[in-house]
């Protein structure tokens, strides 16, 4: 039966590449899957689909399935919510025009970080241009590894505890479009759009039910409650809340290679699950390597 073997292993449903943040490109990605173990992985890197050719190519030498995706940025006041949107044709005029203004977007905002960044630490752009891949989604994670080239933290995960976390001084947001904004451009892009990490602030200030309600209207697919920063009562309530809207929920890494401690398959998506995405995608194909 094609359809177990396709899903046979473990599936991960999102992961970065260094088109976004990502310490290894989409090939190393998709070979460090592989080795892994697993049967099934997304690309989803931030704001881009750059990355799904290369890592199409190399899942089919690696043989295991590829869902293309990505995490779109959104953003609800303040607050930065994630959106994962798998299988959406990556020539919709809608996305394209979208991701590139945020794009641009993260770009003038991490200049302006380094700028405020500069003026109290030895850093400067051309620093955090020599960690960035060309045309790569620029986020906090490139300046987080100037501030470790230039000696200024030990980690990536130092640089956000510290001079790049929020309460520092540095931080700046940038333009990302409503979730349900983000939401109707997914689905007329024939694409499955599911929250990520939802529940990493006790997210229910963020994303108050009656939010909710009207995102599942909207066309939400799922909630990814298995990640391992969704705090523990946030995602108990968010399950009650999936269940009574009919949401999918589903589970991944958000693998950074060696950019973040998480690591691939640590937690995983049920293939039943995957069906449905694979069923309601109709943009793009996965690819069955
Ligand atoms: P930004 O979107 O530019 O604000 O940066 C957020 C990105 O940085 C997200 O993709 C996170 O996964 C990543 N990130 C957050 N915290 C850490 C950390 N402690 N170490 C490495 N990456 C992180
Ligand atoms: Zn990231
Ligand atoms: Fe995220
Ligand atoms: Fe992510």
């Amino acid at each position: 039966m094609p359809g177990a073997r396709r899903f046979s292993g473990p599936i991960d449903l999102h992961t970065h590449s260094s088109v976004s943040d990502g310490t290894e490109t989409p090939a190393q990605l998709v070979r460090a899957a592989a080795a892994a173990g697993l049967g099934t992985l997304a690309l989803t890197d931030h704001d881009s689909t750059a990355g799904w050719a290369e890592a199409s190519a190399a899942a089919r030498t690696a043989g295991l399935t590829l869902i293309p995706g990505m995490e779109f940025s959104t953003r609800v006041g303040f607050a930065s919510v994630h959106l994962l949107a798998y299988l959406f044709d990556p020539s919709n005029a809608g996305i394209v025009a979208e991701t590139a203004r945020v794009r641009q977007a993260r770009l003038v905002r991490a200049e302006q970080m380094v700028a405020r960044i500069g003026v109290d630490y030895a850093l400067t752009w051309a620093d955090v241009l020599e960690q960035t891949t060309p045309d790569a989604t620029v986020g906090r994670p490139h300046i987080a590894d100037a501030l470790v080239a230039r000696g200024l933290a030990l980690t990536r995960s130092e640089a956000f505890a510290g001079i790049l976390h929020w309460e520092a001084g540095y931080y700046q947001p940038h333009y990302a479009p409503d979730p349900l904004r983000a939401i109707t451009l997914v689905r007329a892009a024939g694409g499955v759009p599911v929250i990520a990490h939802p529940a990493t602030r006790g997210a229910m200030d963020v994303i108050p039910e009656a939010k909710l309600a009207r995102l599942a209207e909207a066309g939400l697919f799922g909630l990814e409650l298995e990640h391992r920063e969704n705090k523990p009562e946030a995602k108990a309530r968010l399950y009650a809340l999936a269940e009574k809207y009919g949401l999918f929920v589903t589970g991944s890494s958000d693998y950074h290679g060696e950019g973040k401690p998480n690591r691939l398959a640590e937690n995983t998506t049920a293939p039943e699950v995957l069906e449905r995405i694979i069923e309601q995608g109709i943009g793009s194909a996965p690819v069955y390597g």
